[in-house]
């Protein structure tokens, strides 16, 4: 079975790679970059979440001389002009928690009406061959952030963010949603979806 390797060091990762690969019957296996030796990785210092997540691939494919895959995520607040974008995983800080990130946002948007906190997840993932084949796709998920968080699954923003396209019945933050629910509707799911294609071509 061809190898793909996930750019990243966490093991939750591959597994829902790998789970999104098997239910759609895609022949690969995903190891991480915990199965290789180490290397000087990137900084994701770019300005899109494509150029973020194609640094991270290409370094992997080089090092590891295996297809590589990275993706980068986060959230965008139209009232806050599209931030946190790029800097969600940092946004009260370098290291900061997944609590801190999400309460310094509900601060920001404190004295605002429902209506004014439209925002969307976005999901860039990239593909890069040893041979030098690039490829980025983008997902996204539309919704509202809300100021109390609600739900204890997921992770990061879940908590306060409604997704619009949820299933019946709605108005549940992605943190109530099951994980089922979220991978169906969610922009890692969408990018993922619209990889898998590019890679069948390529594994072929
Ligand atoms: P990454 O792991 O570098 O892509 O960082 C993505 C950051 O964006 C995470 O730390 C989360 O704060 C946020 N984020 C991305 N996707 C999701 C999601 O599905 N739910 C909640 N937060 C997310």
């Amino acid at each position: 079975m061809r190898k793909v390797v996930l750019a990243t060091h966490n093991l939750k990762k591959q597994v829902e790679l790998q789970r999104i690969f098997d239910a759609a019957a895609l022949a690969a296996q995903v190891v991480t970059l915990e199965d290789f030796p180490p290397y000087l990785e990137p900084v994701e210092d770019q300005r899109t979440f494509e150029q973020n997540a194609l640094l991270k691939a290409r370094a992997a494919a080089a090092a590891t001389g295996e297809l590589a895959i990275a993706d980068d995520s986060g959230i965008e607040v139209e009232l806050l002009n599209n931030m946190p974008g790029v800097r969600s995983a940092r946004w009260a800080g370098v290291g900061a928690s997944d609590a801190a990130n999400l309460n310094l946002l509900i601060a920001q948007l404190a004295d605002t009406e429902v209506e004014q906190r439209s925002a969307q997840f976005v999901a860039a993932m990239a593909m890069v061959s040893p041979s030098g084949f690039e490829a980025v796709h983008r997902g996204v998920m539309c919704g509202h952030v809300i100021l109390t968080p609600r739900g204890e699954n997921g992770f990061g923003y879940d908590p306060i963010f409604v997704a619009t396209a949820q299933p019946a019945p709605g108005g549940r933050t992605n943190a109530e949603l099951t994980a089922e629910e979220k991978d169906a509707i969610s922009h890692r799911g969408k990018a993922a979806a619209t990889l898998i294609e590019t890679l069948r071509i390529h594994l072929e």
